[in-house]
């Protein structure tokens, strides 16, 4: 294993200063771009790591998944009638769709099933943003994880689009609480910082059919983890999913902080860090760091 994150790092690293990092907000514009890491986390819950897979980033829309996860333990199948399955093919912050399907977002990884999501998480915990942060340093086993307060301050400064999206929502009569509170709970899951080793520990459990090695814990049933991991392989990718499925392959969450978790179900999980962005918002040594380790390995789930 080790010899193949080895092989991938060596063969991408030459792409690093491709891209761009997300500008969106002052204070992730200021990530240094040069930063390349890799994690696997096999499904003995033994970690590998290659550059700066130790470094701590802003997981962005990885959080999504975690967030989704906590709520589907708790609403069961409910869920699924306050957010759709199907992929967007539109941009992850459009609200096109939600005028013409009653206000039911697509999928939960685009920020208006993201902000459903997190409604409900809402009406079921007092602090929702501490329950997805303890959730995460449980799966991940690192005690320390946190959001970083100026990312999250920074993006509610800019939640004109989130919050008109959670608005638009609200109006369809598929919001309960207020939609402010909501949004803070949001952008602090957006704004928590993990490594690629807490990231591959704690996404592990989607690899190894719903039970997570580093929590001691079945997370999910095996048949919901298939269910999340289909949710990943169609619309995890922002509008690159088709392409990511056609090239790499695999269940993935990327994030404008430049993070990827991918999923080799039975196997292992993998978590890739590098700041600067490709045109569809995804990481570009990511994408190729995945890209080659399909190549290796010689697998996809298709
Ligand atoms: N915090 C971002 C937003 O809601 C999420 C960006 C992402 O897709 O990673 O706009």
């Amino acid at each position: 294993m080790q010899s193949l994150l080895d092989n991938i790092y060596q063969e991408v690293f030459p792409m690093l200063g491709q891209g761009k990092v997300a500008d969106y907000i002052p204070a992730l514009a200021c990530v240094e771009p040069r930063q390349f890491g890799i994690a696997i986390c096999d499904n003995e819950g033994n970690v590998y790591t290659v550059g700066d897979a130790e470094v701590p980033f802003s997981i962005q829309s990885i959080s999504k998944v975690f967030n989704l996860v906590l709520a589907m333990n708790h609403y069961g199948d409910g869920l699924w009638d306050r957010v759709g399955c199907e992929p967007s093919g539109l941009p992850f912050n459009s609200l096109v769709q939600l005028e013409y399907e009653n206000g039911i977002p697509r999928n939960p990884f685009i920020n208006a099933g993201a902000l459903v999501i997190s409604d409900m998480n809402q009406s079921r915990f007092a602090s929702p943003h501490l329950a997805v942060r303890d959730f995460v340093r449980r799966l991940s086993g690192n005690p320390e994880i946190n959001a970083n307060r100026i990312v999250a301050d920074s993006e509610f400064e800019y939640r004109a689009r989130n919050a008109a999206t959670a608005y638009l929502m609200k109006a369809f009569n598929n919001f309960e609480n207020e939609v402010e509170d909501v949004l803070h709970s949001y952008f602090y899951n957006c704004a928590l910082e993990m490594s690629c080793a807490d990231l591959a520990r704690g996404a592990s459990f989607l690899a190894n059919r719903g039970y997570s090695q580093c929590a001691g814990e079945q997370i999910l049933s095996p048949k919901q983890a298939s269910q999340v991991n289909a949710l990943l392989a169609t619309s995890g990718m922002y509008n690159e999913a088709g392409s990511f499925a056609f090239q790499v392959g695999l269940p993935g969450k990327s994030g404008v902080g430049g993070g990827i978790i991918a999923m080799v179900p039975g196997r292992f999980s993998i978590c890739v860090f590098s700041p600067a962005l490709n045109h569809m918002g995804n990481s570009a040594l990511g994408v190729a760091a995945l890209t080659s380790l399909t190549k290796h390995i010689k697998w996809s789930v298709y």
